[in-house]
């Protein structure tokens, strides 16, 4: 689920974000400064809504605010409603709406089950990333909280869409490579940035699951940690891992 809205990008943004390569200029130094192991697979995987309940979260938030959260579509612009009088939220008002969310609540998401789990079995066998589209400022709120519940891995608070850094990680291990992320852009993205990535669409609430169907750039859908963890060894040991 996307915290964008439809109120568009500017201009410059856009054509940077037309270029599947592209990384924002806040997020190179985050790349270049990980200690990846080269010839090791790489899990790349997104945080809200596949390592922690960001649907379940946002709407425990939204209570706080007189807000509801109407989750009829595969959108958050348009179904945030004023418990009141019922009127959805105007889009303009999202972005500072999203930013006090991700202040004020980042801490306090909760893990998807089995998350913690797989991806420790899965450690075994490779080096794990976690990309994440949270502002900056959050970034250390979320490695913390996410190595509070048994997730002690690097965290990258990436910006925009993420085949670029993918891209750029992939390179640098020179080894199988998975991406886990519940937004199709996302994952279209990273099919036409690094297209070996095997591509997991992963969306642990199953309400919203229910929303949108498998994104037409991914190898593997599921909402059940247990699944993915089953596909990534899968082909680890198909490919020698
Ligand atoms: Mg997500």
């Amino acid at each position: 689920m996307s915290e964008k809205t439809p109120s568009g990008p500017n201009p410059a943004t856009a054509m940077q974000s037309q270029d599947p390569h592209f990384i924002d200029e806040l997020v190179l130094p985050q790349l270049e400064e990980l200690n990846l192991i080269p010839g090791r697979p790489l899990i790349v995987s997104d945080a809200d809504e596949v390592l922690v309940k960001f649907i379940a979260g946002l709407e425990t938030w939204l209570e706080t605010r007189g807000l509801w959260l109407n989750l009829q579509s595969f959108m958050l612009t348009g179904n945030i409603r004023d418990k009141l009088t019922d009127e959805p939220l105007k889009p303009a008002d999202m972005p500072q709406l999203m930013e006090d969310f991700f202040a004020d609540h980042t801490h306090a998401l909760i893990a998807v089950e089995g998350a913690a789990a797989a991806l420790e079995a899965l450690s075994k066998r490779a080096q794990i990333v976690v990309l994440s589209n949270i502002p900056i400022s959050q970034r250390g709120a979320r490695a913390k909280s996410l190595a509070a519940q048994g997730m002690d891995y690097p965290v990258i608070a990436n910006k925009g869409l993420k085949g670029g850094a993918v891209r750029h990680l992939a390179a640098s291990v020179n080894a199988p490579v998975f991406f886990l992320d519940d937004i199709p852009h996302n994952i279209a993205s990273v099919a036409k940035a690094h297209e070996p990535t095997h591509r997991l669409h992963f969306i642990a609430d199953e309400r919203l699951a229910k929303l949108i169907p498998p994104s037409d750039h991914s190898h593997f859908h599921t909402s059940k940690w247990a699944d993915a963890r089953d596909f990534i060894e899968g082909k680890l040991s198909e490919e020698g891992f």
